[in-house]
């Protein structure tokens, strides 16, 4: 930072005030989390003046030898984790990554099926303003308006009496498990590849608190920042067979030079989440949603699905005579930060909503239990029944966030 102050004084402000931020609120984005010290360091580090254009041996430019080290260890590390065949580090974000998958076997115009987005997908699996939606054709499967949760024999039908070339399972919002093997013997059926975008749950699943879809599916994509918890970034895994595809696809097919000190960034994320208490941080990231949403439904709250069985909530805000919006906004006054969110069959627009959507893994980095997340609940519903008693809630807030000072 001291360099920052004094290269760029403003720029120096402005990071200053969100690590204030970030060390005061209570974080409960879904799909935000807190790095750690040296996954934050190596972003810092000189190898963001490399170009590497290509793959480890074989690339565009002289002097890879020491970032094809990075890399490959990267690639390897990821491999294992999930037990695939084949990784690709170097997509740039999550959606680089869905898009690389697209652009590996589709061609403009074919037809796929992804859930829909108010129904807890991605604007990559189809929505009309992403890329996605504009070159292929989408049709969209959704929840039971009943259960809340994925009806599997809707999609079946659909996917049959369709028969797209890519069904994409997984999402941004859905707070239950997914059925993987389901999604595999309707592809099946379909005649269709399998596309599974785990970037939600990628760190449950490396943990092996959700089942894998790597055995299912044809291609599975990821963020790298989410219950990973490592540098903001994608990747992408697939059978050894649609390797070569995919790494064309990402470079030259999408991407141009990779980001080498983010490559290097989300190797170390990896080794951490081999390691054993990673396993026990994913264990109390359920067990604080769990938490959270018991006392969720104590207050009055309607949960889509009825809980979680993962890191999210999605709460539904229409017996509370309010919208995702205004709470949004609400909670950021007393210093809880969410989001906004379409809830299935939502009738409220995209920009005002009828939910929210919490999630636990970066208030369970930062070291909150189950008892907090009761006390989360709480302030969630005095808040909303008292709009007005801000000074007082925010002071509650601030109780709690100094509890776990980082
Ligand atoms: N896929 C899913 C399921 C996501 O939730 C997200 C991000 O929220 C993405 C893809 C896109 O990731 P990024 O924001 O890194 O492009």
């Amino acid at each position: 930072m001291q360099e920052i102050y004094k290269a760029d004084p403003e720029i120096a402000e402005a990071i200053k005030l969100e690590q204030k931020r970030q060390r005061r609120n209570i974080e409960l984005i879904a799909s935000e989390n807190f790095v750690s010290d040296a996954v934050k360091a190596a972003m810092g580090t000189i190898l963001t003046n490399k170009y590497a254009e290509g793959y480890p041996t074989n690339r565009y430019y002289g002097g890879c030898e020491y970032v094809d080290i990075v890399e490959n260890i990267a690639r390897d590390r990821l491999k294992k984790i999930f037990n695939a065949e084949h990784a690709n580090v170097q997509p740039h974000s999550g959606t680089n990554a869905n898009i690389g998958v697209y652009f590996s076997v589709l061609d403009p115009g074919d037809l796929v099926m992804g859930m829909d987005l108010s129904h807890g997908g991605h604007l990559t699996h189809g929505s009309p303003v992403n890329i996605s939606g504009k070159y292929y054709k989408f049709i969209s499967y959704g929840v039971d308006k009943e259960t809340g949760k994925i009806d599997y024999e809707k999609v079946r039908e659909l996917a049959l009496k369709n028969r797209p070339k890519l069904i994409i399972a997984g999402g941004s919002a859905y707070p239950r498990i997914i059925d993987f093997k389901i999604f595999n013997d309707i592809a099946k059926d379909s005649g269709s590849l399998l596309m599974v975008d785990m970037a939600h749950i990628a760190g449950l699943i490396a943990a092996g608190l959700h089942p894998s879809p790597i055995e299912y599916a044809d291609f599975v994509t990821t963020t790298t920042h989410k219950t990973l918890r490592g540098p903001r970034g994608g990747a992408i895994l697939c059978k050894e067979k649609y390797a070569k595809t995919v790494d064309k696809a990402i470079f030259p097919g999408t991407q141009g030079g990779p980001l080498m000190h983010v490559i290097a960034a989300k190797a170390i994320c990896f080794k951490e989440a081999m390691e054993e208490d990673f396993f026990e941080y994913q264990k109390q990231v359920i067990k604080n949603s769990k938490a959270l949403a018991g006392q969720l439904i104590n207050e009055g709250f309607n949960l889509i699905s009825g809980g979680t069985d993962n890191h999210l909530i999605l709460i539904d805000l229409r017996n509370k005579n309010t919208t995702g919006k205004e709470v949004e906004h609400l909670l950021d006054q007393i210093g809880i930060t969410v989001n906004k969110n379409t809830i299935p069959f939502d009738t409220q627009s995209p920009f005002v909503t009828s939910g929210i959507r919490v999630g636990t893994p970066a208030v369970t980095t930062r070291g909150l239990k189950e008892e907090d997340m009761k006390e989360i609940g709480k302030i969630i519903s005095h808040i909303i029944d008292k709009p007005n008693d801000i000074h007082k809630t925010k002071e509650r807030v601030k109780a709690l966030s100094d509890k776990y000072v980082f």
